[in-house]
Parts: structure tokens; C-alpha cells; sequence
């Protein structure tokens, strides 16, 4: 089920139309369907039901801890990048044995909350960080259940900004360093080597990145158990992309195929950390249009969101979908859309066609479910708006706006 359909011509979020959020929290706000994030997971972890396989959450596409509530209730775990998320992933009742930890550079502090919380797994990423894994928990008098996170020298084909399985990206551990990672995975008295972790990227479309990265990683599985490795197992990382404005997508049945195919044999416990996979189509902006300005050259309706509330267009030169909140059969002018920021680069897009729409009405920016919240700032001086949690027929604020007021008590 989409969560965001027209009832009797206005949008909503499972049984709530947006107006009623727009009027009792204002605007912007991140309006969340728990529903489809449910409806998410279930299609996620389902083609795996015959594997021992784990969904852990990757907690950075969205932390709201509603949000990784919701899907913790459907048996999701967590992936976590930083000690602030595993403080919030522990909060919303995931358990630890659930829990992987992720993440380019952790610190001490970070290893030992993790290994004190007894987390499921730590992913090295470099030599250097598997030493201070290890000082870590000896000096605990434990043994850090460790995957060596592999960089497979695989291109993403996504944006190059968010690719991250080539060689020269600061992420993994490269091939030629591999053999003395594994020396050191046998020495070193703290660590207890499970198996291998791969993350080629963010957002990405083509499966067949997945075959070659994933077909790599079985084919070092089996090497390495020749040379004498119990390897149990295998963290396939996340990345599966969502279709974004006017993009389709191959079933997600395809990447489960990939994943039977390559890795399905080797006996190995797998792991996955979807992100934007599990809430980026589960989440909207809501947003109202301050102002219609016709300028010379072009018309440009200007929301009362910003590149600070959703920098994905700014950053990533993502084009989400903006739909009217209220449906309207009439011809459109297109406009650009763009937020108040003072930043050329605040624009969310050209050449929209949003029929019906002007000054004062409503719109939603859709897929802004998987890092949007989640990377927002007060740039400009602007608040922190709300996120509202939308479960069927009732809604609830997850996340109060955080006024200005509030901001400048942290000061001085
Ligand atoms: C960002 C990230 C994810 C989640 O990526 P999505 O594209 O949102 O699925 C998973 N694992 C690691 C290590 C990451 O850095």
C-alpha cells in the first residue's frame, strides 16, 4: 500500500489528511507513516525468511527513535554509526545482540560502550582501528566480535558523493592490505574475527553492483576458510535505492536473486543494514508556499521549507517528487521551487508543474523519509521543525520543533 494517497482529492498519510497536520503542528514538518515503514520491513526481511539473515536498520537514514521503534517491533535490528546512535538505537528497545556498529574512525570511548552493551558485532575499517578495537577489549577482558568491513573495489553507479566501494575512497579495507588484516585478526588476543562486512554505497540502482561486490566477498569467504578461518559470517552492507521523481526501479525481488546467487550457499549468518530502503518512501515534508514570484524569466514558488530542513537536493542534486496537497485538474505553469535559505543552492527543483497550486497553498515533497530529518540544521538561524509519526487513523509529534529560544539557551 502507497502511504500517501488523494482521498477525495486532498493527500494523506494513511487515513490523515496532511491539512489537519498542517493546521495543529504547523509548518514545515516531517510527516512519517508507520504503516509503510512496517509495510517496509516485512518486504525487506520476507525473500530472506529461508536464510538466518538480520535486518539491522541503518539508524542514520532517519534517527528518530519513533521511528527505529517502529521498526525494532517488526524485528529490525540496528546499524549503528556512532555512539549517539547506539545510545538511541538502545533507548528504542533494540536489542543489543542486534545491534552492528559501523563507522569510518570509532573511538575509544565508542568501543568500549559498545562492547560494555554487548553488541552483536563491531565493522572494522582499517588496520589502525583494529588495533584500538582490540587494546579496547583486552583491557575490558573481552573479545570484540569484529567483521573486517572490505573495500571490493567495486563502482556504485550512484551519485559520487555517497559511492564508496572503489578503491580511493577513505572506506574498507583494501584487497593487498587484506592478509594482514586477517594475520592480525589471528594475534591480537581482543579480537574475535566473525567475518567480512561490505558497503559499496548509497542509493544505488543497478543490482548488478551488488552481484560483483557481494560475488567477490564469496569467493574471499571461500579463500580464507581454505586457509584455515572459521568465517561465520557475512554483513551485506545497505544501499538499495528508492525510486525518486519520475524514476522506476527493478523489484526488489531481483536484489533478493543477487543474494541467493552469490552468497545463499556459504552457511554464513548475514546481515543487512538497509537505510533509505526501509523509511525514504515513508516519510514527506510538508510544506507551504510562502510566496508565488513571477520574475522575468521565470516563476518560482518559494516554500517555507529550506535546503537546512532537506539539503538532498543541494547535496546530492537529488529530485524528489512534489505533489499539491490538494488535487486540482487544472493546466500548470511550471516553477522552480525553491526554499528562503540565502543559498542559490537552496532550490529543491526546476521546471515543476504543480497544477493549482499558489501562494498560502500546501505541497508535499515525497521521499524524504531516509535523510532528510536526519541531516537538517539551523542554518539561517531556522528551527528544528517537528517530525510527526502518522500510525493509521491517529498522529502523534515524535519530535517537537525546537524554537530558536531553545537554541540560543544552549549559548553563552
Ligand atoms: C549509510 C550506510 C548504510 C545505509 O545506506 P542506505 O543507502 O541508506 O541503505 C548502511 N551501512 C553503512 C556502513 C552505511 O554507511
Amino acid at each position: 500500500m502507497n502511504a500517501f494517497t488523494y482521498r477525495g482529492g486532498i493527500l494523506c498519510a494513511d487515513n490523515i489528511a496532511l491539512p489537519v497536520i498542517a493546521e495543529q503542528v504547523g509548518t514545515p514538518c516531517y510527516v512519517y507513516s508507520e504503516t509503510r515503514l512496517r509495510d517496509n520491513y516485512r518486504a525487506f526481511a520476507e525473500p530472506f525468511a529461508s536464510l538466518n539473515a538480520m535486518v539491522c536498520y541503518a539508524v542514520k537514514a532517519c534517527p528518530n527513535v519513533a521511528v527505529i521503534r517502529a521498526l525494532a517491533s517488526c524485528g529490525a535490528g540496528a546499524d549503528v554509526t556512532s555512539a549517539g546512535e547506539l545510545e538511541r538505537a538502545l533507548h528504542a528497545g533494540v536489542a543489543p545482540d542486534k545491534i552492528v556498529f559501523s563507522g569510518v574512525a570509532k573511538t575509544r570511548a565508542e568501543i568500549t560502550m559498545a562492547l560494555k552493551a554487548g553488541i552483536h558485532q563491531i565493522n572494522a575499517e582499517s588496520i589502525p582501528e583494529m588495533r584500538v578495537i582490540g587494546e579496547v577489549a583486552a583491557s575490558l577482558g573481552l573479545r570484540a566480535p569484529l567483521a573486517l568491513r572490505v573495500n571490493p573495489n567495486v563502482a556504485a553507479h550512484t551519485h559520487y558523493k555517497i559511492s564508496t566501494g572503489e578503491m580511493g575512497t577513505k572506506f574498507g579495507i583494501d584487497s593487498t592490505q587484506l592478509p594482514e588484516a586477517m594475520g592480525l585478526a589471528k594475534t591480537l588476543p581482543g579480537l574475535d574475527l566473525k567475518g567480512f562486512q561490505v558497503h559499496i554505497g548509497s542509493h544505488l540502482f543497478d543490482y548488478n553492483n551488488f552481484r560483483e561486490a557481494y560475488g567477490k566477498l564469496a569467493d574471499m569467504v571461500r579463500d580464507w576458510r581454505e586457509q584455515g578461518f572459521d568465517l561465520s559470517r557475512l554483513d551485506l552492507g545497505g544501499g538499495v535505492g528508492i525510486p525518486y521523481d519520475g524514476q522506476t526501479q527493478a523489484p526488489f525481488g531481483d536484489y533478493a536473486a543477487v543474494v541467493h546467487a552469490t552468497v545463499g550457499n556459504l552457511g554464513c549468518e548475514l546481515a543487512f543494514e538497509p537505510g533509505r530502503r526501509l523509511v525514504g518512501d515513508a516519510g514527506v515534508l510538508l510544506t507551504q508556499v510562502m510566496y508565488d514570484k513571477q520574475g522575468t524569466a521565470k516563476r518560482f514558488l518559494i516554500l517555507d521549507a529550506g535546503m537546512n530542513d532537506l539539503i538532498r537536493p543541494a547535496m546530492y542534486e537529488a529530485r524528489h517528487s512534489i505533489w499539491p496537497v490538494r488535487e486540482c485538474a487544472d493546466d500548470a505553469q511550471p516553477a522552480d521551487v525553491v526554499g528562503p535559505v540565502c543559498e542559490t543552492s537552496d532550490l529543491f527543483g526546476e521546471f515543476y508543474l504543480l497544477p493549482g497550486v499558489g501562494q498560502g497553498d500546501l505541497v508535499a515533497i515525497l521521499q524524504a523519509g531516509a535523510y532528510g530529518a536526519a541531516m537538517a540544521s539551523t542554518y539561517n538561524g531556522r528551527p528544528l521543525i517537528p517530525e510527526v509519526m502518522v500510525s493509521g487513523d491517529t498522529f502523534r509529534v515524535i519530535r517537537k520543533r525546537i524554537s530558536v529560544a531553545e537554541q540560543i539557551g544552549w549559548e553563552e
